[in-house]
């Protein structure tokens, strides 16, 4: 299967060796994707083929990102793949959650069974592969907290060096701690998430350090599968719409991607409809899809939202995401804080439980049915990106009321579950619970 990088600006399509150690097109400084000009799989033979797969102890076959590879033949070497057993993540119907956001149903793509807790584990065990491929010892990221998580375990069980720069004081303790468990030397630098990258860039080249970034079209491969399962796991029946959190954008990219592949190669019958869902406070996308010419992203310098996966001013995968999301006649829709925090308790009540970018895939559903841009009994998947422990101070304060915002506003605990300190006593604890 010859793969190849080629650059995604329309007026440049540049091409690539896929050993070359690049991450933006040398002539124009666009963007990167892999391309399999003259693939064609056999839709019914792989879907049968993917099928009994899943009855396979081998580790790629039990793999919810290999075994799907022949949606993703950009390595030709599989002894230079490192699976923790990523994807094979449920999808679960919440019919609490659609009452909520206004549909007649609803089901969860539970990104946060994967082994670091979330969706960066299907896009790290590819680009991990490509570094080893490539011979790299050492690789890198900058992140607001779960790609490191993820790329410290890959790179641990891959025998690579991991390095892992974060902003000062601005990632939640859950991610934090895993990186450190998973053994990477971890930087917190005193400058904000833009700064670092360009930080970052400089040292990869000068220490030829690989770099694993969203923009890193490998891992944008290894996301695409997630949604091969989903429609795997709906026998191909493609739903109506996609709902997704949108931060740098690189899922949305990977979405958009597999669903134009899976349509081209007629493994689905339509192209689902993607809704990209903001933070209020770190919203550019929605802007650039909202503004009129659609031409160029401006950056929010202060992006503020308690939930720090998506709080991203400056999103590097802005012109794949509008590609994307143009091309499927989906839509972009901003949430706020109170919004988020509600949606997420009642995701909890439903027994799933995510964190909090997440839950702004359901405050988004709310608003667009509320809006009518999507029908009360359309088909949806909402992908829910993190796991419920990935941030659990958020969760505490929200349920007992000490939520902050963060201009300073208190977040009201709506759906709030106040732990009630009682006496050793069971007489008045059957009177309390009468
Ligand atoms: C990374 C991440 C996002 C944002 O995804 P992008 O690809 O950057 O848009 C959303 N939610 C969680 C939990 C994440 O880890
Ligand atoms: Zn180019």
């Amino acid at each position: 299967m010859p793969a190849e990088l080629v650059c995604f600006e329309p007026g440049c399509r540049a091409r690539y060796r896929v050993t070359e150690v690049i991450y933006n097109c040398t002539r124009c400084g666009g963007l990167l994707e892999a391309d399999y000009a003259e693939w064609e799989p056999d839709a019914g033979h792989m879907k049968a083929l993917w099928r009994s797969r899943r009855i396979s102890n081998a580790p790629l076959d039990q793999s919810g990102v290999w075994r799907y590879r022949e949606m993703i033949p950009f390595v030709e070497d599989f002894r230079s793949v490192v699976t923790l057993r990523e994807g094979n993540t449920p999808l679960l119907p919440a019919p609490k959650a659609a009452e909520y956001g206004g549909l007649d149903r609803l089901a969860f793509k539970h990104q946060g069974f994967n082994p670091t807790g979330s969706f960066k584990d299907n896009g790290m065990t590819c680009g991990v592969a490509q570094a080893r491929r490539l011979g790299m010892r050492r690789v890198a990221c900058v992140s607001t907290g779960n790609t490191s998580a993820s790329m410290a375990a890959y790179a641990g069980a891959a025998g690579l060096d991991p390095l892992v720069f974060i902003p000062h004081g601005n990632i939640s303790y859950g991610k934090l701690a895993q990186a450190l468990e998973y053994g990477a030397r971890t930087f917190q630098v005193e400058a904000n998430f833009d700064q670092i990258l360009a930080l970052v860039r400089e040292l990869a080249e000068r220490l030829g350090i690989y770099l694993l970034n969203s923009i890193n079209p490998f891992r944008i491969e290894g996301q695409k599968t997630i949604m091969v399962e989903m429609l795997d796991q709906r026998e191909w029946h493609a739903p109506d719409w996609i709902v997704l959190p949108g931060g740098n954008l690189g899922n949305t990219s990977a979405f958009g991607k597999a669903l134009r592949e899976l349509k081209r190669w007629e493994f689905i019958d339509h192209m689902p409809r993607l809704a990209v869902i903001q933070a209020e406070g770190a919203a550019p996308f929605y802007e650039l899809f909202h503004s009129r010419e659609r031409r160029r992203l401006a950056t929010v310098e202060h992006p503020e939202t308690l939930a720090t996966a998506i709080k991203i001013g400056d999103p590097v995968s802005w012109p794949k995401a509008l590609y994307e999301v143009t091309e499927s006649c989906g839509t972009v829709e901003k949430v706020g804080e109170q919004e988020i925090a509600d949606a997420k308790a009642i995701i909890g009540q439903c027994g799933i439980g995510c964190e909090p970018a997440s839950a702004a895939t359901l405050a988004g559903i709310r608003k667009l049915t509320a809006a009518g841009t999507m029908a009360r009994d359309a088909d949806v998947v909402a992908v829910l990106t993190g796991n419920v422990l990935k941030d659990p101070d958020y969760i505490y304060r929200y349920h007992t009321g000490q939520l902050e915002a963060p201009h300073g506003s208190r977040i009201r605990p709506t759906f709030g579950n106040q732990p009630v300190v009682v006496p050793n006593d069971a007489e008045k604890i059957a009177a309390l619970l009468a």
